[in-house]
């Protein structure tokens, strides 16, 4: 039996009480990396030795010290869009192909406090704009359950590590379904913050009033330790809420008596496929079983989620990609005659098609002449969503919802079309807009191929999720 088949907190045990050494567990992460890699695609970079020594470092410490250590030896992967010092943070681009930042994310220092250790950057699509993981300039990751297939993205390479056992934790970034997504394709568990519980500092920002961290993981207790490592409070993000997640026990009961939930129907409607819907149903039936009430609930302004996202995430991105001109970071044009053909020539060469359809999408959005009728309508439905959410939360305490309208597609099914690529965002994207947080956890696996059931709560409930997230995985 591998380690990585149990909860982290098992590993951490067995190493604090000297059945097993961080050396050892971190070897077998590393193991599994090389006989995996080729296959799955889900690293861009790998941290052997890097790994090894803080392994060996963690192993001389005494045992008051390994006490202190929630994540003592456990390997963890990281997304490559989360900046880590002296080793490169790629965002799967050319542009920033030999960017080495000079400093961590606060995510990355809270990995290191709790005694974790980092094994590899993984795989996303480019600037984390995609749900296939199929835009990396380093290659496309493929779905350890039928490598046929997309793992999801655009957190691909972190679910893809997890679901392939070559690390028991990992982490993502959630945009507009980038955790949830990716974990429901590839079979594990993954949650998107409240917006302001993890502290985006270190983190490449694609739209920044969407962005958030979040774990993965093999299973529900393994994102409640993870997320209570990673929600330090920190004064270097003014959007973080200074809330640190606090893990407990009593969470992971398995009873949802007096937890009455929301069927919101929008997201039962055309286009959710039956493999989907008839996962959805049995989750269902087991929090059914285990005690929790359901009601119909209405979010009516959904419909309009993707149009609104697609606004503000690219206009956001437009402003925020604006900093890679060729001069400050990264990838530089050569043999450019003026500034002005650098700058042009850099952004050219640099960026790949999805991120110039969305720069050029946000820039449009943004212009004046069409502020009003694209931005300013699309901020002004977001508070709608919003108050939609705020409504039915007067009246149940979670929502049960599909995350994607289908188990996980063929590689280049949708690459050519980017409207419906961006459809897939349906279920996903509302919980980012309003800012609320959001689990998959695996409920079926039709064929093979994994679907995810996803929770949602209201603003700093992320408890109330892992609570369901756990009653579906017991069940
Ligand atoms: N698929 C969505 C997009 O392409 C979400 C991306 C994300 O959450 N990073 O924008």
């Amino acid at each position: 039996m591998s380690h990585f088949d149990r909860p982290v907190s098992e590993i951490t045990e067995s190493i604090r009480n000297g059945s097993v050494t961080c050396k050892e567990i971190v070897s077998e992460s590393l193991e599994r990396i090389s006989a995996t890699q080729q296959k799955f695609g889900a690293y861009i970079t790998l941290l052997e030795n890097q790994a090894a020594e803080r392994a060996e470092q963690l192993d001389k410490l005494d045992t008051d010290a390994k006490k202190e250590l929630p994540l003592l030896g456990v390997p963890v992967a990281v997304k490559d869009n989360i900046c880590t010092r002296g080793v490169a943070t790629t965002c799967g681009s050319r542009m920033l192909e030999s960017f080495v930042p000079p400093y961590n994310a606060t995510v990355i220092d809270a990995l290191d406090a709790a005694g974790a250790v980092i094994v590899g950057k993984t795989n996303l699509d480019e600037f984390a704009m995609g749900s296939s993981t199929e835009t990396s300039y380093a290659g496309i990751t493929r779905n350890p359950h039928d490598p046929e297939r997309i793992p999801g993205g655009s957190s691909g390479g972190s679910a893809a590590a997890v679901a392939s056992g070559t690390v028991p934790l990992s982490i993502g970034s959630d945009t507009g379904g980038s955790i949830r997504q990716p974990c429901s394709h590839c079979g594990v568990a993954g949650l998107k913050p409240t917006y302001g519980r993890v502290s985006r500092y270190g983190l490449v920002a694609f739209a920044s009033s969407l962005d958030q961290i979040g774990p993965i993981a093999m299973n529900v207790e393994d994102l409640g330790t993870l997320l209570e490592v990673l929600s330090l409070p920190d004064p270097r993000d003014s959007t973080n809420g200074r809330k640190a997640f606090v893990n407990s026990p009593d969470i992971y009961s398995g009873d949802l008596h007096g937890l009455t939930l929301g069927i919101p129907r929008e997201y039962f409607g055309e286009g959710l496929s039956p493999e989907v819907r008839s996962g959805i149903e049995q989750a269902i039936e087991d929090c059914k079983q285990r005690g929790a009430s359901f009601i119909d609930v209405s979010i009516p302004n959904l419909q309009f989620a993707i149009a609104t996202y697609y606004i503000i995430c690219t206009a956001e991105a437009s402003s925020n990609l604006a900093r890679y001109d060729g001069v400050k970071y990264g990838f530089r044009a050569k043999d450019q005659r003026s500034l002005v053909d650098m700058y042009e020539a850099s952004r050219e060469q640099g960026f790949g098609a999805e991120v110039k359809r969305r720069i050029m999408l946000g820039t449009y959005v943004l212009s004046a002449g069409y502020y009003d009728a694209y931005y300013l309508k699309a901020a002004r439905v977001r508070t709608l969503i919003g108050q939609d959410f705020d409504r039915v939360f007067e009246k149940c305490q979670a929502l049960v919802a599909p995350v994607t309208p289908t188990p996980a597609f063929k590689l280049g099914e949708k690459s050519e079309d980017p409207i419906e690529m961006y459809l897939t965002d349906i279920y996903t994207v509302s919980a980012n807009l309003a800012g609320i947080p959001a689990i998959s956890v695996p409920c079926a696996n039709p064929n093979g191929l994994p679907v995810g059931v996803q929770f949602m709560a209201p603003k700093w409930k992320e408890d109330t999720l892992l609570r369901l997230g756990h009653a579906v995985q017991k069940s």
